[in-house]
């Protein structure tokens, strides 16, 4: 059963993460220093001397070759001892941490959180304290033949805060803000916030961002090295550095990032039809995240910002993917001898608001005028 969080509950601070998060940027910053302390030193080399290092390398390039070879079959053999497979979804992925270190990060993670948010919890006799509660235990109940969902202990908390999120740490802890509770029209649309969240939890999905972003940083060690080794001058090698960071960053780590967000999408979606919620509320839930967004870009709050540049799926195509997972759901929902589902499709309303909102949205592009206030999602609910 989901319990509450106090303020003031704090677990032992374990190292192992912090550690981590300083290695990171030291080990870049050593390659930088590397790289660089290379080209200084070869710069100054006098010219005979560069002669013996080249005939040194020469002599010797087998040595090398087999060295360069033998580090690597130890990074593949790594990596390969590594790989996992995630639980429910059969996907392949590399994953450095045991069980024992990702508590360690849980419990980091949740003492850092706590100490953010401890003045603005909730107190756990609040409607929606208790909203995220009933709604939780009622994913917990039906899916509880998950080891994941019954050796944990869940525990629930909601922060007095404007910002649109929720999240769950790995150990279970929920943490769910205001701003989130109010665009949820009911506890199905609720269900769909936390059931995503709980299957990023059961798919281990921050150990596996970690182990990522850890293998990462150490693949591009080299290159980084190299570069500030062979161009000829800072201001090359700097830009060359950033350039090879974007690109790891757009081609690499935010498409990774988006799979994750997806998998939980879909096993979220699952997790919520087991407990006999409304599944078509989930993409109800991402239309209407979708107008919303529109809306403020229409009213200049927000920039757009391509798919391609973003940690998460765009609302649209959460929306998408959802509609096509539905039948499936539904399905789902049946086989768990679920009631049945009412006649009035939460989604029409919210497609109706999105294709007026689009309308508008032309409109406004052939007029070149923002949109009017009080043009928002809350009327279709
Ligand atoms: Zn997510």
């Amino acid at each position: 059963m989901l319990g509450y969080i106090g303020a003031t509950s704090l677990r032992p601070r374990l190292v192992h993460p912090v550690l981590l998060a300083v290695l990171r940027p030291v080990s870049k910053f050593l390659a930088v220093l590397v790289g660089r302390g290379f080209r200084k030193w070869w710069q100054a080399l006098p010219r005979h001397k560069k002669e013996v290092f080249r005939n040194h390398l020469r002599r010797n390039i087998v040595r090398y070759a087999v060295g360069c070879g033998l580090m690597g079959t130890a990074g593949f053999v790594y990596y390969n001892n590594h790989v996992t497979t995630a639980p429910y979804t059969g996907r392949r992925r590399f994953m450095a941490f045991n069980s024992q270190q990702q508590l360690s990060i849980s419990n980091q993670l949740y003492q850092v959180v706590m100490e953010e948010y401890a003045d603005h919890m909730l107190c756990k006799d609040h409607p929606m304290v208790d909203c995220v509660r009933r709604v939780g235990n009622r994913l917990l109940q039906a899916n509880n033949t998950m080891p994941e969902m019954y050796t944990r202990v869940w525990t629930v908390s909601v922060v007095d805060n404007s910002l649109m999120n929720c999240f769950v740490l790995p150990t279970g802890d929920i943490v769910m803000f205001t701003g989130m509770m109010e665009v949820l029209d009911n506890d199905d649309q609720v269900a769909a916030v936390l059931a995503h969240e709980m299957s990023h939890t059961i798919l281990e999905h921050v150990a596996e961002h970690l182990s990522q972003n850890y293998l990462l940083d150490l693949v591009i060690l080299f290159p980084v090295a190299l570069i500030w080794a062979v161009l000829p001058n800072d201001l090359l090698a700097a830009l060359s550095h950033w350039l090879l960071n974007r690109v790891v960053e757009l081609f690499l780590r935010l498409p990774y990032s988006r799979t994750l967000e997806s998998e939980a999408d879909h096993l979220g979606l699952r997790l919520a039809a087991k407990a006999c919620y409304d599944v078509r509320e989930f993409s109800a839930f991402w239309g209407k995240m979708a107008v919303l967004e529109k809306v403020k870009k229409m009213n200049g709050q927000e920039t757009e910002v391509p798919f391609w540049l973003s940690t998460h799926p765009s609302n649209e195509d959460r929306q998408k993917e959802m509609d096509k997972q539905m039948p499936e759901a539904i399905d789902l929902r049946q086989f768990c001898k679920c009631p049945s589902l009412s006649l009035r499709d939460p989604r029409e309303p919210i497609k109706r608001l999105q294709q007026s909102v689009t309308e508008q949205h032309n409109q406004t592009s052939l007029k070149g005028t923002p949109l009017k206030e009080g043009s928002t999602a809350s009327s279709s609910s």
